[in-house]
């Protein structure tokens, strides 16, 4: 038997025929590339607005006083309720537990009774105590000018707005709120940590929400740590030369 070459096939096809073809092709295979991209870019999109929950700013602005006598006011007032008459005479500062206006001094100088600064006396403090709102311990080096205090808050700790109201006079309480704003995350349980450091000669209120962590009074460096219900204040005193 003879062995038959077999011979290879060609087809005529018109030349449009054979460009539309691979034209059609390239258009596909871009519609593929460009319609994949834009799937993705979509659910890159849809993924990261879940994983970063927006954060908000929780502000206690247009709190009102409902303080009828303001020279009773705890903060700047005479009231015998507040220990600010007693420590208005120190020069140094101090931290308030707001739910129970309790007034805590960080012992960096020596004072005698009157509030007048004792120089040359070099003392170390150390005191402890539990009011029910806070536990805290204060402890200070007056010949370093160095103190510390240290504050353990009640677990599910929330601030007591109607304490502040009824008990400070608007200009006061103005001060209180604005240092208290702070922020969260969308759905965070948060709350503002009941507590503020005070300027015991200017009456001024500074923060302690987190948001700073270290900064300045006067010539007192401050230095704050959190970790969860227990807040750590360092106080240095640090004036220039
Ligand atoms: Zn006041």
């Amino acid at each position: 038997m003879r062995y038959k070459k077999k011979e290879p096939k060609y087809y005529l096809v018109r030349a449009t025929v054979v460009w539309g073809a691979a034209i059609s092709f390239l258009v596909l295979l871009i519609v593929i590339f460009v319609g994949n991209k834009w799937i993705l870019n979509r659910e890159d999109k849809e993924i990261g607005q879940e994983d970063r929950p927006k954060t908000i700013e929780v502000t206690f602005d247009g709190m009102e006083s409902e303080l009828q006598d303001v020279g009773q006011c705890y903060l700047c007032g005479n009231s015998n309720k507040s220990l600010m008459g007693y420590y208005r005479k120190f020069d140094t500062i101090g931290l308030i537990s707001l739910n129970d206006w309790y007034v805590l001094d960080f012992p960096l100088k020596n004072y005698d009774g009157e509030g007048n600064e004792v120089i040359g006396k070099n003392t170390n403090y150390m005191t402890s105590g539990n009011t029910g709102e806070i536990m805290y311990t204060c402890d200070g080096t007056v010949s370093r000018g160095m103190a510390e205090i240290e504050v353990t808050l009640t677990e599910d700790y929330k601030l007591n707005r109607d304490m502040l109201t009824q008990n400070l006079c608007q200009g006061c309480l103005d001060k209180v709120t604005a240092s208290l704003k702070y922020w969260k995350k969308e759905n965070e349980k948060k709350e503002a940590i009941p507590l503020c450091l005070v300027d015991f000669d200017t009456l001024e209120i500074y923060p302690m929400q987190g948001t700073y962590p270290a900064y300045f009074i006067r010539d007192y460096w401050i230095k704050i740590g959190f970790d969860e219900n227990e807040v750590e204040v360092e106080a240095f005193y640090l004036p220039e030369r």
